[in-house]
């Protein structure tokens, strides 16, 4: 068993069978609602990303997302056939696109395991925004199949990558992993990455405190001024199975500060609006931001929401709308693409969705639970990451 030998007991509901029907099902034909370029929900925010899982499978066991206790050998994933096609994605995607999305992230599960995965990638490089622009297209991986496939996924249009990678330590990479995964493997495919021109990459790293906090140095030591920007990511409650605790969650306050005492930061603007990490630059002698010492980011999910500028729903494996990461049911766009509803019908139905959206379970998260810091009453009801991507 993976970081700790305490057994736990999982209680799993099966999220994937909640759903419900997407407009313009639940809507007669005279509420056909017909978006004019971009939605802005309840809280007027605008749909401008939209990340993709292309499976629900994964060659990894990360503790914190697909604990080996649930996801062992008798763990049932969505067959072939409910799984969207590359034809019905693209589909749905062209809707999102002609709607305001700019920005699309394949992610899983492990998204490198879905076979041709190049394919899909073609299809949505063609896509164009009303204006004429392509898409910010981009992928996020465990990196272990990387090193294979960069070159033909740059070939394909992707263009860029963020590869995941919790620690330089084997054993500590090995332990969160769970499959003794090396992190060589992962070094390499970051570097084919960079070789086939799927930069600037990014890497993630989940801090949990007490088991990879000690990693935080030698992976900002290891990445500084190598074009590579590294984000810390705070543990998140994502799911059911995880047995997340406030206790495990190092603030990035605290990120921040570690780092300044060794390589001193200086605070940088957003790019855009929706950002969900917070840069920071490596200062130079001058104690100004050194560009080519490069910068980090930090996700601070859990101390310091970011809900108001929250942009980005997903699509699950199996076509079900998400609005949030924190969500427990989905919206089935499946059915609709299925049942042959003709474009204008299936973009009414997601601007029917997205006009509807209020979720901000991060800023709610403190005041639903304050002695936990989690929603425990709705918890066991969540989706799990590796079913709607992260
Ligand atoms: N398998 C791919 C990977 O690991 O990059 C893509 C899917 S994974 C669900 C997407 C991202 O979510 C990864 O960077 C992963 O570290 C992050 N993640 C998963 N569970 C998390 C949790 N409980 N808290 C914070 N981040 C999490
Ligand atoms: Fe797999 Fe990514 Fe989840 Fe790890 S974080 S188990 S690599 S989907
Ligand atoms: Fe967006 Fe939900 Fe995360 Fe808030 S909690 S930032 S609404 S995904």
């Amino acid at each position: 068993m993976a970081e700790n030998s305490t057994p736990r007991i999982v209680q799993l509901v099966d999220q994937r069978t909640r759903r419900l029907p997407a407009p313009p099902a639940a809507f007669s034909a005279g509420t056909r609602l017909l978006p004019k370029g971009h939605l802005q929900d309840t809280l007027h925010r605008p749909l401008h990303d939209l990340r993709i899982s292309v499976t629900d499978r994964c060659n990894f066991r990360c503790s914190y997302c697909m604990p080996k206790e649930v996801f062992d050998k008798d763990y049932v994933y969505l067959p072939q056939s409910d799984l969207l096609s590359f034809e019905e994605i693209t589909r749905i995607a062209t809707q999102f696109v002609a709607h305001g999305v700019e920005k699309i992230r394949l992610t899983g599960g492990e998204p490198l395991l879905r076979k041709n995965l190049e394919v899909l990638v073609a299809q949505l490089a063609a896509l164009r925004t009303p204006q004429g622009k392509p898409l910010d297209l981009t992928l996020t991986t465990n990196g272990a199949l990387l090193a294979r496939k960069a070159a033909s996924l740059r070939a394909a249009g992707l263009q860029r990558v963020t590869v995941s990678l919790d620690g330089l330590d084997d054993a500590v990479f090995k332990r969160m992993n769970d499959v003794d995964f090396p992190v060589s493997d992962v070094l390499e495919g970051i570097t084919a990455a960079q070789a086939a021109g799927l930069g600037p990459i990014k890497v993630n790293m989940v801090v949990k405190r007490g088991t990879n906090d000690h990693e935080i140095l030698p992976m900002a030591r290891h990445f500084r001024g190598s074009g590579v920007v590294l984000r810390f990511i705070e543990y998140m409650d994502v799911g059911a199975t995880n047995g997340w605790r406030m206790d495990d969650v190092l603030p990035s306050s605290a990120v921040v500060a570690r780092i300044q005492s060794a390589m001193p930061l200086v605070a940088l603007q957003a790019v855009q609006a929706g950002e969900t990490a917070q840069r920071w630059g490596y200062a130079g002698t001058d104690g100004q931001h050194d560009p080519r010492l490069g910068e980090i980011g930090v996700i601070s999910s859990v101390t310091q929401a970011f809900c108001g500028d929250c942009s980005r729903a997903r699509l699950s494996t199996e076509g079900q709308l998400y609005l949030c990461l924190f969500a427990s049911q989905g919206y089935d766009l499946r059915s609709l693409v299925r049942a042959k509803t003709d474009d204008a019908d299936l973009a009414s139905a997601i601007a029917h969705i997205w006009q509807g959206r209020s979720d901000r379970y991060s800023a709610l998260r403190a005041t639903l639970a304050p002695e936990t810091g989690a929603a425990t009453s709705s918890a066991a009801k969540r989706v799990e990451m590796s079913y709607i991507g992260g």
